[in-house]
């Protein structure tokens, strides 16, 4: 195997007269038409729209989650269909619409993307998701088991488990797609008001279907 360490991106990205189909929809209209869109590094973006406008869509090309064509989508300058696949998912931490909790403990979920758990960075990734309070309350604290998919959590709980999981990660690109949708609207600003620093130096896309989420973005 390949032992180096991949080199970290800086993050900056290119949507190039991008247009996309999922697979086995080539007879339909495509997800995505002729998208060109550049995003400096290190700096935020918010996109809005409409359910089945395709947010959630383009950000899962970032990390090659489908396959897109060579030319459409670069990322540094390089096409990221010439970045393995490694380095490019170490550079991205990405929230998915509907995170997938595993039934182990609450610490070991936050810890999950990292090479060995790491109880400061749990507690400083918890404490920026604003869960620390409900940490306090869950019986065995970062030591509860979640149960299968979470159901020992609210929504909003397991929305900002998932955000602080993506949170410890540190990566240059943090995705957020429709992260703090079950969380009531004060806690979302209050996660809201700590991520400014959090987002200091990382290229960062925020997907919501609220545009008070995006207000503070570039
Ligand atoms: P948004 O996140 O803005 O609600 P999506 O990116 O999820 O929109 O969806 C954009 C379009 O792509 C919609 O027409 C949706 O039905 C379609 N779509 C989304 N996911 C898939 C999939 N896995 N396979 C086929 N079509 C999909
Ligand atoms: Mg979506």
């Amino acid at each position: 195997g390949d032992a180096r360490a991949p080199i970290p991106l800086r993050g900056e990205i290119e949507f190039r007269d991008l247009t996309f189909r999922y697979p086995g929809t080539e007879e339909r209209e495509p997800a995505l038409r002729d998208v060109s869109l550049r995003i400096p590094a290190g700096t935020t973006t918010g996109i809005v729209g409409p359910v089945g406008s395709g947010k959630s869509t383009l950000v899962s090309l970032i990390p090659r989650i489908y396959e897109i064509e060579d030319g459409a989508l670069f990322i540094d300058g390089v096409d990221v269909n010439d970045i393995p696949l490694a380095a490019l998912r170490s550079s991205i931490a990405m929230v998915p619409q509907d995170s997938f909790l595993f039934s182990m403990s609450l610490g070991d979920n936050i810890a999950f993307g990292l090479p060995q758990s790491d109880p400061d960075r749990i507690a400083l990734a918890a404490r920026r998701a604003r869960l620390e309070p409900d940490v306090e309350d869950l019986p065995d604290h970062y030591a509860t088991i979640v149960g299968e998919r979470g159901v020992m959590l609210s929504g909003g709980q397991r929305q900002r488990t998932a955000l602080a999981r993506a949170l410890a990660l540190d990566a240059a690109i943090l995705i957020l797609d429709d992260t703090l949708s079950a969380v009531d609207a004060e806690t979302e600003a209050a996660i809201q008001a700590q991520l400014d620093d959090v987002f200091e130096g990382h290229t960062v896309l925020i997907v919501s279907s609220r545009v008070s989420a995006v207000r503070d973005a570039d």
